[in-house]
């Protein structure tokens, strides 16, 4: 679905309402994460939907490892012979190589999603390898993208911007499922290194904020981030 111009965004419930986003910037598509199933049915059907081809994808660029967003990465990497952008922490957790590294085993809110934290922590649900193309870090330029490295969640957690848009992907850093909330301390692997991304995520002077679980925030995204900043001392 287009939440603005040449923004669309993909989403299934399985996965905790996990999303991915297709960007348009009049140059080919960028595609940041690949939902959950492994046929990136979603994808492909958005695609269809907006008139595009798999081959019209670019660049493929990764906020994290973890499986949610892994699910459609080696077969629409496959597909559209775009190359994998991800941080290096995460690089060979998304090609298959090392195991995840283990999250809270203990409920923190939101707690239903206490269940994907166990099946994180024992491995459950293995996502198809993918190899990473390119490493990026902070500042590098992908598509319209700007890399914003945005550790605590995982160490290699990346979020993006799109300046001329005012567009804030910030992937798991922050979520808006069930609620707006400026992550899940439940899979945050360093809250202070978490802590210190999202103020710095609030300092961007964002309209749209894109997140790794939940819907957009279309309009007066920043303002929303700031306000919930009091949140992350609690
Ligand atoms: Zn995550
Ligand atoms: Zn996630």
């Amino acid at each position: 679905m287009e939440i603005a111009p040449g923004i669309y965004s993909m989403t299934q419930r399985k996965g905790a309402y996990v999303h991915a986003f297709l960007l348009d910037d009049g140059d080919g598509l960028t595609l940041v994460d690949t939902l959950y199933d492994t046929d990136a049915h979603r994808v492909l059907a958005e695609l269809d939907q907006i008139g595009k081809s798999v081959s019209d994808i670019k660049h493929i660029v990764m906020t994290h490892c973890h499986r949610s967003h892994l699910g459609g990465l080696a077969l629409l990497k496959e597909r559209s012979g775009a190359p994998v952008y991800a941080h290096q922490w995460e690089a060979d957790l998304i090609a298959g190589e090392r195991k995840q590294q283990p999250v809270a085993w203990r409920p923190y809110a939101p707690v239903r999603v206490w269940p994907l934290q166990i099946a994180l922590n024992l491995g459950v649900a293995r996502h198809p390898p993918a190899t990473v193309d390119h490493f990026v870090q902070e500042g590098d330029q992908v598509g319209p993208l700007r890399v914003v490295a945005c550790p605590g969640h995982s160490p290699g957690h990346l979020s993006f911007w799109w300046e001329q848009r005012r567009l804030l992907i910030a992937g798991d850093a922050i979520c808006t499922w069930p609620s707006l909330m400026l992550g899940w301390r439940g899979f945050t692997l360093n809250p202070t290194q978490h802590r210190a991304s999202v103020r710095r995520l609030a300092e961007f002077d964002s309209q749209i904020l894109c997140v790794g679980h939940g819907e957009p925030l279309a309009s007066d995204a920043a303002q929303a981030i700031r306000a919930a900043l009091p949140s992350l001392d609690r």
